[in-house]
């Protein structure tokens, strides 16, 4: 079939991404979606007949492939198969899912946890589970989309502050009428920025306000704290989050959602979240390999610390080049390009160079925020992150990004 018969909006619609993909494609700067051919350890990709240093992981602990996680999972696989009886109230629920929550809950340092199939899901589903018309939900401007469509879907009055801006979360607080139920809600690390939430002062302000208060640490996990439980222990807070979001697909090489908080917390959700009651369980070997990857983290702390040095290294090589890295502090590290084109363009010279990063243009970013969206992990040597930058930098001259 060539095309639709219809000439009505959504035709439109449809012809008019179609489109839009063809001309990119046409101009040969099309990296959505690009096949990576094999995965070699943490810091290595294989694109065609390309290796290529690999600095757009989530991977920041460099767990994919750990011996022990595999083992995990083959171990779930022999026991129970590859899927469950489907969602976890009719026959769903395995020894492995409880065993799983368990060590969620204790490494986040909460009563109980619980997962969803993935964690787009978990926000869409908690926070439109947790409020709904009439109740107000505050966003930082720079959140995750799925935490906008969770928003979007309660029917709350959804509203944004200016990007880490405590003196604005206050302003927006101060205008919820009294009585009405509040919910605050924020990215630990931001996922195109780098930079960390101001937790302390956003705790102040939910207590203050007596707003409930709920953390995306995607890429906190891991990444921030000591021992790597993320932003709580990085800013050295007891508690303060009372809903503690995160992810199973980024540090840990896995699948799937999770909510850690009180018990009261997680036996409303378990109860009320449509997104995990009507929605099949983790398949057994997914939630084997997470809940091993948790135990890997805490026996393995060299990671973590290995992280930070290499994070430092690549911020400060990026930076000395003359590259806008923003205010990361993290292992996301955004090079500033500018337009959508000399994004593009970078890409192409750096994977021209044998180093894998990928662009991130608007509506993602802001327009003539444009950039690479650059990651380094614990898998990284420090000559290769040397040679990374030295790359990298070697692009940004010949476009004229930098001198
Ligand atoms: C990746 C990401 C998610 C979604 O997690 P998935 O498990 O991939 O669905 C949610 N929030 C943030 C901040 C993310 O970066």
């Amino acid at each position: 079939m060539d095309s639709y018969a219809a000439n009505d909006a959504i035709a439109r619609r449809v012809r008019a991404m179609c489109q839009r993909v063809e001309e990119i494609k046409a101009s040969k700067f099309y990296f959505y979606n690009q096949p990576v051919d094999e995965l070699r350890g943490g810091a290595w990709v294989r694109v065609g007949n390309r290796e290529m240093g690999m600095y757009a992981s989530y991977s920041y602990l460099g767990l994919l492939g750990h011996p022990r996680i595999n083992e995990a999972a083959r171990r779930a696989i022999e026991q129970y198969g590859t899927g469950t009886h489907g969602v976890r109230f009719l026959a769903g629920t395995l020894p492995i899912h409880r065993e799983l929550e368990e060590t969620i809950a204790a490494f986040k340092n909460a009563d109980a946890a619980v997962t969803f199939s993935s964690g787009y899901v978990t926000n869409l589903s908690v926070i439109s589970t947790l409020v709904g018309r009439g109740d107000y939900v505050i966003c930082d401007k720079l959140n995750h989309a799925s935490i906008v469509d969770g928003c979007l879907l309660s029917g709350a009055e959804f509203r944004r502050f200016r990007h880490n801006d405590m003196n604005d979360l206050e302003r927006r607080l101060r205008e919820v009428p009294s009585g009405a139920a509040k919910l605050v809600v924020a990215d630990a690390v931001f996922s195109m920025d780098g930079d960390i939430i101001d937790l302390p002062r956003m705790v102040e302000l939910c207590r203050q306000y007596n707003a409930w208060l709920m953390v995306d640490e995607a890429h906190s996990v891991g990444v921030l704290g000591k021992t790597g439980r993320g932003i709580e222990e990085h800013f050295g807070l007891e508690d303060g989050v009372d809903i503690k979001m995160g992810t199973l697909s980024k540090t840990i090489p896995s699948v799937g959602g999770y909510v850690a908080g009180r018990a009261e917390l997680i036996t409303y959700l378990r109860h009320a979240c449509r997104g995990y009651i009507f929605s099949a369980a983790l398949p057994p070997a997914q939630a084997a390999a997470a809940n091993e990857a948790f135990k890997v983290i805490l026996d393995e702390p060299w990671r973590v610390e290995r992280l930070r040095a290499n994070t430092a290294q690549f911020i400060r090589g990026l930076q000395s080049a003359g590259f806008n890295t923003l205010a990361t502090e993290t292992a996301i590290v955004p090079i500033i390009c500018g337009s959508d084109e000399m994004a593009f363009m970078m890409t192409r010279e750096c994977q021209a160079r044998d180093i894998f990063v990928l662009p991130v243009i608007s509506p993602a970013v802001p327009e003539g925020l444009a950039r690479l969206r650059a990651t380094v992990t614990a898998a990284h040597e420090p000559e290769e992150i040397a040679r990374a930058v030295e790359r990298i930098a070697e692009a940004g001259r010949l476009l004229g990004l930098i001198h």
